[in-house]
């Protein structure tokens, strides 16, 4: 897929929120206009990759060995084979996204990890993902596994049919695996928020409205049994000890939980 520099992406612009470097001034422009509507996006980016960091933490604490790390991000500090590797060095992480810039990022940044692949697929066609001949030999799904989809499931309206997109993950995994995942809440978040995901929309040329409640939220997690403390303003999951997880700065308006499935 080209590299289109006109067209902002959601990649790119997630990266200016933290900082990176890998964005291009139509990302720029429209992570302005973004933090004009709503000053704590920059915030909530950040709590979302500091609770992915601590997810990831705890699984490999539990043992867990294998990551599906869907909607991977431009590699950035803390990536998920870095943090479980550093707790169990043989860790497999299968890395998944469809924008050319991760895709081209993640395989300089993996090129020499044994351990790691990238896979270049839609999520929202889980059945093709899951039948991909390389993540198939990277990761065995008789054991369990960790599935990750953190700060991408907001993206997708109805029309996508993510719930359809997590119970197909669900249903592929053995007992003992995960579910991780982060989401934006509509009935916490005030109207800016609202007005937010709008322009993210028009941008991207989206249509159909992927605001969720709280209760939906709950919902993806159906079946499996929730880790404590639950479903939680990211910044609250497990906070690092000796850190303070103030609620300013819009915390609640994205959750996280982490799921495990019955054994
Ligand atoms: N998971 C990372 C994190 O939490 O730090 C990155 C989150 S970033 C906000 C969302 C990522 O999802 C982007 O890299 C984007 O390219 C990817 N993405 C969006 N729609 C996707 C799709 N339909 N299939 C695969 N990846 C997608």
């Amino acid at each position: 897929m080209a590299i289109d520099t006109s067209v902002p992406s959601i990649a790119r612009i997630y990266d200016y929120f933290l900082d990176g470097k890998d964005n291009f001034a139509c990302d720029r422009e429209l992570a302005a206009e973004l933090l004009r509507v709503a000053p704590e996006a920059r915030a909530m980016a950040r709590d979302n990759r500091a609770f992915l960091g601590r997810v990831v933490r705890y699984l490999a604490g539990c043992g867990i060995t294998q990551f599906l790390d869907i909607g991977t991000g431009l590699p950035t500090q803390n990536n998920v084979h870095e943090v479980a590797q550093e707790i169990a060095p043989d860790t497999k992480v299968a890395y998944v996204d469809n924008d050319p810039v991760v895709l081209v990022h993640a395989r300089a940044l993996l090129a020499d990890n044994p351990h790691t692949i990238v896979v270049e697929a839609d999520v929202r066609d889980p059945r093709a993902l899951l039948a991909d001949p390389a993540l198939r030999e990277l990761i065995d799904f008789d054991q369990p596994v960790a599935v990750l989809l953190v700060g991408i499931l907001y993206f997708f309206p109805e029309e996508d049919r993510p719930f359809d997109i997590v119970a197909a993950f669900r249903d592929a995994v053995a007992p003992g695996s995960y579910l991780a995942l982060s989401h934006v809440v509509a009935d916490e978040g005030p109207d800016e928020l609202g007005r937010a995901q709008e322009l993210y929309r028009t941008f991207l040329k989206r249509s159909g409205d992927a605001r969720r409640t709280r209760a939906q939220v709950l919902s993806f997690f159906d079946g499996l049994e929730f880790a404590e403390p639950g479903l939680v303003p990211a910044r609250h999951w497990r906070p690092d000890p000796g850190t303070t997880a103030d609620t300013g700065d819009g915390a609640g308006w994205i959750l996280g939980g982490v799921g495990r499935k019955k054994a």
